[in-house]
């Protein structure tokens, strides 16, 4: 074997490459370990780079090598494991490696600061604060509580004190500074992002059999690598599963990680194993500064922090003693990258898991089509709860079919008497329809015109407060016209509803009962869903009318009738994953119903009862309905019984980027045996932003194949002159076409 002599750097560079360097000077090769940075010379600049491997020989000629400026590490501050990790994924997600670091890494890291934490700001009680009557703050109830909570436990960080809060503090923290009862100083030693003596114990609880079950099933294989999907319908008791491996897992002095969605990472949630344990935990969220984000880094890293809990980029947490993963809501879109490093946090949890030789459990009422099959053929050890913990009960599923009925304002007349009859006895009704605002088409009724975006091959929606035509997709706006800018007609109408239309069709239909909009309109601050939730838990009857932020996280003890306005948008899908996430939707949304003693009822209002696949959600439940789908998956030739990606190319013409993925396709010559090239073709929603978009869909029944066709196709686009001037992408196993 040749000694070693050169360096191969991960560089932050579009290139799907690592770059050959000499030592830098006074180090020897030998002595460097992969995982350290390096700064380096790169163009005419000075880069930070990664050091991934070493080798004896490289292709860059004698005269160009260049050694590398300096060592940044002593120590690989990425272990092996890790930068395996990146490499791995970024070669099967086919993006440059380099990138891949650059996008996860923590910003000090990437910039080439030490690994060192820093010495955090910190809040105290100044001598005014101290002496303080509570009186004076009893206007400012949250104020007030600040203060209690530093007189408590002395200085705390803006991340800790934010931990014990529901929304953001920083209007309040202002205020106090102002009126100088607080004041911030440099603390003497770095600090975790959670204070878990904020909390008290929580006892576990006394498991029901089937939960007893899946832990035991859990314990039996902690000694290695095993992979279990937790199957439990909507409070079955899944989290405390999650908690009791956990416990069992940090009693032998391991880490664990705790994936959530986006939507779920809540201060609810970290309270919920803040209040478990008496550990550290570290939290990666999006609120967190970066000097917050690289403490939390370090802290997981050097093993301070025994629990890390985080959205998908959390994959990429180095950990000092891994012993467990836990990705909860595995099915939920949100552990895929949408751009740029298109890579499934779920999916390199399974990766991670092997490779650390650990359990990983992924948990789920509505468990993806991929999961499913991995369960039942076997790969995964699969574990079902089937039992509502505690005392609640099953909600009841009705199909109402529309047909026949009378309808106002999208509801059936039936449905008002059943939301009436709940209304009367107490309880709250949830109205879920996934299209905000007020009306999804504003259309002239003498000529037909339609307000349509200009950038996009779709609609405006018009919205009502404020009054104006808005684009959901790339979110460009504009006035409502007085009349109509082709035929200046004066008759405009709104057609199809939103939830606005429904908050406010509620509201005349029933004026006495509180009406409350929960979408991404009505919810811009958090303090705006935290109000209206506070309202909704404190019990009193009520309406909630929302989009799908209202399938998530959030429980709803008294709500007793869940209604879906409208299950047939889901139905009829081009996308293949369509019906898949209907299904899920629609399960999640029910789940929220009947949490308490009372067990709920659904609803489904539909032009297509007799639809095979909606019968089978309403009639079996999601598990058969899934079932069904694989089987439907699995003669179609689609994952997860085949492997597909998509090559996506964008710009400002239609025929650039198809004649560009032509040329691709073309060079590439026959498909291989066994793979199927589908394209080019306009993507779903072909006009986006002002951009035209094409696609081409890679499928083949081996990963292997679909990898080759990919590294070939992408060595092409690289080189292809048209390649630097419109956009192209390459997505590895695709949620959508759109
Ligand atoms: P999931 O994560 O499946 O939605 P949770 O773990 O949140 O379910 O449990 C739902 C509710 O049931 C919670 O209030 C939880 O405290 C309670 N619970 C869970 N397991 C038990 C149990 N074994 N005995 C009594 N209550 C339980
Ligand atoms: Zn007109
Ligand atoms: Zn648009």
């Amino acid at each position: 074997m040749t000694q070693p002599t050169f360096i191969q750097v991960a560089v932050p560079s579009p290139l799907r490459q690592t770059f050959d360097y000499l030592a830098p000077p006074g180090c020897d090769v030998k002595q460097i370990k992969p995982g350290s940075r390096v700064q380096v010379p790169f163009g005419n600049r000075r880069m930070v780079g990664v050091i991934v491997g070493s080798s004896g020989t490289t292709d860059v000629p004698k005269d160009r090598i260049k050694p590398a400026d300096k060592l940044l590490d002593e120590l690989p501050l990425l272990d092996r494991d890790l930068v395996a990790l990146y490499q791995w994924s970024a070669d099967y997600y086919q993006y440059p490696l380099g990138q891949a670091l650059q996008t996860s890494l923590p910003v000090q890291i990437r910039k080439g600061q030490p690994a060192a934490e820093h010495r955090p700001r910190m809040l105290r009680l100044t001598t005014a604060g101290k002496a303080l009557e509570p009186a004076v703050l009893k206007r400012a109830p949250r104020q007030l509580q600040v203060m209690q909570l530093l007189r408590d436990r002395a200085p705390m960080t803006t991340a800790q004190l934010n931990a014990a809060f529901e929304t953001p503090l920083s209007g309040c923290l202002k205020a106090l500074a102002e009126k100088g009862f607080i004041e911030e100083f440099l603390a003497d030693e770095e600090v975790p992002n959670v204070r878990e003596s904020l909390y008290g114990e929580d006892a576990p609880l006394v498991l029901n059999k089937e939960q007893q079950f899946a832990l035991a099933a859990v314990r039996k294989e902690s000694g290695g690598f095993a992979a279990f999907l937790l199957e439990g319908i909507t409070g079955s008791g899944k989290t405390e599963v999650y908690l009791q491996a956990i416990a069992d897992s940090l009693e032998s002095g391991k880490q664990v990680l705790v994936l959530v969605p986006e939507i779920s990472l809540t201060p609810q949630t970290v309270r919920r194993f803040a209040r478990r344990f008496n550990r550290e935990i570290a939290v990666f969220h999006s609120a967190l500064n970066d000097g917050e984000r690289f403490n939390a880094w370090l802290r997981a890293r050097n093993g301070k922090a025994d629990i890390i809990i985080g959205t998908r980029s959390a994959i990429f947490t180095p950990l000092a003693r891994p012993g467990l993963i836990i990705v909860d809501e595995e099915h939920d879109a949100s552990y895929k990258q949408q751009d740029g490093f298109r890579y499934s946090g779920r999916d390199l949890a399974i990766y991670r898991a092997r490779q650390l030789d650990i359990p990983v459990i992924l948990g789920t009422a509505t468990p993806s089509l991929e999961s499913l099959h991995n369960a039942l053929s076997g790969r995964y050890h699969y574990l079902q709860l089937t039992e509502r913990a505690g005392n609640a009960s099953h909600p009841d599923y009705r199909m109402l079919d529309l047909r026949g009925e009378t309808i106002t304002e999208g509801f059936a007349e039936s449905l008002f008497s059943m939301m009436t009859s709940h209304l009367e006895r107490g309880n709250q009704v949830l109205v879920f329809l996934n299209r905000r605002g007020f009306a999804p088409i504003l259309l002239c009724r003498s000529c037909g015109w339609i307000a349509t975006c200009e950038r996009c091959d779709t609609s405006y929606t018009l919205h009502r407060l404020p009054h104006s035509l808005s684009c959901h997709h790339c979110e460009s706006g504009r006035p409502v016209p007085a009349v109509c800018p082709e035929c200046g007609g004066k008759e405009l109408a709104a057609m199809g509803m939103g939830t606005e239309k429904t908050e406010q069709t509620l509201k005349d239909m029933y004026p006495h009962i509180p009406v409350y909009r929960i979408d991404r309109d009505s919810t811009r601050t958090r303090d705006g869903l935290q109000n209206v939730l506070d309202k909704v838990d404190s019990g009193a009857p009520c309406i909630l009318v929302g989009t799908q932020m209202l399938s998530k996280g959030h429980h709803f003890p008294n709500v007793t009738l869940v209604a879906v306005l409208d299950a047939d948008a889901g139905l009829f899908s081009a996308d293949f994953r369509g019906q898949e996430h209907m299904g899920q939707l629609l399960t999640q949304v029910a789940g929220r119903a009947g949490r308490g003693d009372t067990g709920g009822e659904v609803v489904i209002q539909t032009y297509n009862s007799t639809h095979p696949t909606l019968q089978s959600l309403v009639n079996d439940g999601y598990g058969p309905f899934a079932r069904k789908l694989l089987d439907e998956r699995r003669l179609g030739n689609l994952p997860p019984f085949t492997y597909m990606a998509v090559i996506r190319a964008e710009a400002s013409t239609r025929q650039v980027p198809e004649l560009f993925l032509r040329d691709i396709r073309q060079a590439a010559g026959e498909p291989a045996r066994g793979l199927s090239i589908l394209g080019p073709m306009p993507a779903s929603m072909e006009k986006r932003g002002g951009l035209f978009r094409m696609l081409m869909i890679v499928e083949a029944a081996k990963r292997s194949a679909v990898q080759h066709y990919l590294a070939r196709a992408i060595t092409r686009m690289e080189n292809h002159p048209q390649g630097r001037k419109l956009r192209w992408s390459v997505d590895v196993d695709p949620l959508d076409f759109i």
